[in-house]
């Protein structure tokens, strides 16, 4: 009898990069380094993997990460519950803690990388997705909120993205915000009758999360809820306002939403999102703010923290939006060979051409010069070299310009001594 093999796909909502966007994520991850370098912040690399309690202490239980969207499992090994991050602040937070990162000074560090959340996949929206992540460790002053903010529309400078704006609110401190949510508890209380069953169910464990809703019977009753705003003291108002000046310094436009609260449970004084009407109904690019308490919360010394996360998906499509995709070349030089004393050779010239720095591909096994052309051509080089039995005798190659429009043959074409090769081809080149 003969097996049927079925064809093994992919995991929803987990995406190949095939070599063409592979080369463009490439080149973003490396505008990427660059733009963080130039803040003088350093990269770190945490575990995918961590233990689910770091997540659910660390990002809060009654959040939509923690309540739905964890891939978390039991290893068997040992019963441990384990969990693939859903986000990276807490793991850096954790290694920074574990290690002793602060001991000497305040640490700027990022981390890019896959993150994991069981979402229902559409676009810019995966189960699979990944994340450039910055955090500024032990740091408290509104100068470096503003500074992270401005980091972020660099970026977008970087990328040639327009059309994405800044919004931005204050949660305040944990007195503020315990005086708001009583304030606010007893308004849903109040409007009982408009909550749905989710607010209903967590008008107690996390109101503020309960005005973040997107159903429009609920919308009147949000609007007509007590503001946080309204409760700030004078430390964390004069914070907030330290960063507005900051951003009227730099030029940076902004708009307040005060009923702005993120996801996730830690965040104090400053939060803020850029959102974008060009991603469809996955409007934000950039989410961040200041966690000062989750050093502490996860076993450190107190510390203060502002950090952000970027959806390098969104990033994708967005920056594609702008900056249409230009296919890198394969290689800068194709070898094309005839007969097997040449392709021998031309596997130990194209060693050389790589000492100098040179990119190159030998054509893999044999083939007509015309086939061997088309595949040059269609790598993207920008030279040919050719290996032929004529010039294996004469000790040369012949060089041929693919990429010289509107030249004569001639031209794009010649005879070169091999021992002249490597100069040549470096001269050309780009
Ligand atoms: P959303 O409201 O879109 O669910 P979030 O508040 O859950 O976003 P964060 O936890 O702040 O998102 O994550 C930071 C960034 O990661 C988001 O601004 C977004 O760009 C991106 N992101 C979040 N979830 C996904 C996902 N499932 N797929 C792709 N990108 C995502
Ligand atoms: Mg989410």
């Amino acid at each position: 009898m003969t097996q049927v093999f079925t064809k093994v796909t992919a995991v929803r909502g987990m995406n190949d990069a095939l070599p063409d966007s592979g080369a463009r994520w490439e080149q973003l991850e490396e505008l990427v380094r660059r733009w963080l370098s130039d803040y003088g912040y350093r990269n770190m690399r945490t575990p995918i993997l961590e233990h689910t309690r770091l997540f659910t202490r660390g990002i809060g239980e009654v959040t939509d990460i923690v309540e739905k969207e964890m891939y978390s499992f039991t290893d068997s090994l040992n019963g441990e519950s384990l969990t693939m991050r859903p986000e990276f602040t807490a793991g850096m937070v954790r290694a920074a803690i574990e290690h002793n990162l602060l001991y000497e000074r305040p640490q700027r560090v990022y981390a890019m990388g896959p993150v994991f959340r069981h979402e229902r996949p559409q676009r810019g929206r995966y189960r699979q997705f990944h994340q450039i992540d910055v955090e500024a460790l032990g740091l408290a002053g509104p100068d470096i909120d503003a500074e992270l903010i401005v980091m972020v529309t660099r970026l977008w400078k970087v990328l040639g993205i327009k059309d994405v704006q800044l919004e931005l609110n204050s949660l305040g401190q944990g007195e503020e915000r315990a005086a708001h949510r009583a304030a606010l508890i007893a308004h849903l209380e109040a409007h009982k009758d408009v909550l749905d069953e989710e607010g209903l169910r967590r008008m107690y464990t996390n109101p503020l999360r309960v005005l973040d809703t997107k159903n429009p019977a609920m919308q009147a009753m949000a609007d007509a809820a007590p503001k946080l705003f309204d409760f700030l003291g004078e430390g964390s108002r004069a914070h907030f306002a330290g960063v507005c000046d900051r951003l009227d310094d730099a030029g940076v436009s902004y708009r307040l939403n005060p009923r702005m609260v993120r996801g996730l449970d830690y965040y104090n004084l400053t939060v803020f999102e850029f959102v974008t009407d060009k991603l469809g109904a996955q409007a934000t690019v950039c989410g961040g703010g200041r966690y000062d308490g989750l050093i502490e919360l996860l076993g450190g010394k107190p510390a203060p923290a502002v950090g952000f996360a970027i959806g390098m998906e969104r990033l994708m499509d967005l920056w594609g939006q702008y900056q249409p995709q230009n296919l890198r070349p394969e290689c800068s030089v194709y070898l094309i060979h005839q007969g097997d004393a040449a392709q021998r050779q031309a596997a130990l010239l194209a060693e050389r051409l790589r000492d100098a720095g040179i990119s190159t591909i030998v054509h893999a096994g044999s083939g007509s010069f015309k086939s061997q052309f088309k595949r040059a051509d269609g790598s993207g080089a920008q030279i040919a070299v050719i290996l032929g039995g004529d010039e294996l005798a004469s000790g040369a190659a012949s060089v041929k310009m693919l990429r010289l429009e509107g030249q004569s043959d001639a031209l794009a074409q010649q005879l070169v001594p091999l021992e002249n090769l490597v100069a040549f081809l470096k001269d050309k080149v780009n």
